[in-house]
């Protein structure tokens, strides 16, 4: 039986580039796409949240010099692009995805619309939540928050490069481990970066779990589902 009956995911725009320096690699995001599709064969509600970092980041680099709101909404528009390669990937694998977006862009995909998001999520399709929130300033991780809590998931899985959160960076420092569990007040006092600022705050209030994984292990998503002890739980 899965530990959860509905997840947020957030997946970095990054993960889909896999070797690449850029973009997205094709079999990576076929790889997590089999990922996913293993946790909602388990009967698993299945939220995404995808970034835009491979294609375009407002916050920082490639956009020096440019109106900071104006970045944003390029970077948006990358979690776009994104979010429908994830789609039509799962198409291919025979999923049923649909992309809902924080920003009206009608012809391409439709808006998200809470009760319809709802209803799909039911009705056992993959919903995809692009555009982050549709503001500027923020991050997907406070889309992630945001839409996991209005969707009432169980817990927030946020899918990384690393398989957790460690006491100090684990590529700089060879004394470094992993937390397996540890709380929300514990990580502020020890300043360790979960999510953003905002993010966090937003799943601290909400007492909305997060889970810190990697996305490379194979079947880790899969154990996350099921209740493993895999990556490290941010708890209340
Ligand atoms: N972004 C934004 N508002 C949001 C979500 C994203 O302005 O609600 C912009 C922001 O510029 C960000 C970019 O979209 O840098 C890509 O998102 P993010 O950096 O979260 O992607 P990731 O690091 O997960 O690939």
């Amino acid at each position: 039986m899965p530990a959860h009956k509905r997840i947020l995911l957030k997946l970095s725009g990054e993960a889909l580039m896999g070797d690449d320096a850029y973009g997205i690699n094709r079999a990576t995001i076929v790889r997590m796409v089999q990922e996913v599709r293993e946790v909602v064969q388990l009967g698993v509600e299945v939220a995404v949240v995808i970034g835009g970092g491979n294609i375009f980041r407002g916050v920082a680099g490639g956009s020096v010099g440019m109106d900071r709101a104006t970045a944003d909404y390029m970077g948006m528009l990358a979690t776009v692009m994104n979010s429908l390669a994830l789609a039509d990937t799962m198409r291919q694998e025979g999923m049923v995805a649909r992309v809902m977006s924080a920003i009206a862009i009608e012809q391409v995909v439709e808006p998200y619309v809470r009760p319809k998001a709802l209803q799909y999520l039911e009705e056992g399709k993959v919903v995809i939540f692009a555009a982050g929130t549709g503001n500027p300033f923020f991050t997907t991780d406070t889309a992630a928050a945001l839409r996991g809590a209005e969707i009432g998931a169980e817990i927030v899985l946020k899918a990384t490069k690393v398989d957790g959160i460690y006491t100090a960076d684990p590529k700089k420092d060879p004394e470094a481990t992993r937390y397996n569990r540890i709380s929300f007040d514990e990580a502020i006092i020890k300043n360790l970066q979960v999510l953003d600022a905002t993010a966090f705050a937003l799943c601290r209030d909400q007492k909305l779990p997060i889970r810190v994984f990697s996305i490379f292990k194979p079947g880790a998503l899969k154990r996350v589902v099921m209740g493993d002890d895999e990556g490290t739980l941010v708890h209340v």
